[in-house]
């Protein structure tokens, strides 16, 4: 018998998470807003969970490092990991796409593949030049 993971596509999205109380937007998602107290539910069993927003699009590189003992499942020498400001706040780390990144640059961050796993794609945000 097929697993749901198998009947179902996988979503590749990366998502922020609003309140749906204050309109406070986090990522990742708290159980308890910041701003107005409001509970989270991710079962829906007693509050409503935070709505899905989809993250990426332009940002700004705040600060990127390289590293070079990586785990299983990245087949690269090393990889280059950046944290990025999108324009609503939000902050999120992403995997550098870039030949030489720069402090401040602006990049495109794209949904993608990160890391492959047996049995598991794990995705995250890819961040890239802008396209001209
Ligand atoms: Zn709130």
């Amino acid at each position: 018998m097929p697993t749901t993971t198998e009947l179902y596509a996988v979503d590749r999205n990366v998502y922020a998470f609003r309140c749906p109380e204050c309109g406070a937007l986090y990522y990742p998602a708290p159980m308890v807003c910041r701003k107005c107290r409001n509970r989270r539910d991710p079962s829906v069993t007693v509050y409503p969970d935070f709505e899905k927003v989809p993250l990426g699009g332009p940002c700004r590189l705040l600060t990127w490092t390289r590293i070079y003992a990586l785990p299983e499942g990245i087949d690269r020498p090393s990889l280059a990991f950046g944290v990025v400001e999108f324009t609503n706040g939000i902050r999120a780390v992403g995997v550098l796409m870039t030949e030489k990144p720069k402090t401040g640059a602006l990049l495109d961050a794209r949904a993608g593949l990160v890391r492959e796993l047996v049995g598991r794609d794990c995705y995250g945000l890819q961040l890239f030049d802008p396209s001209p």
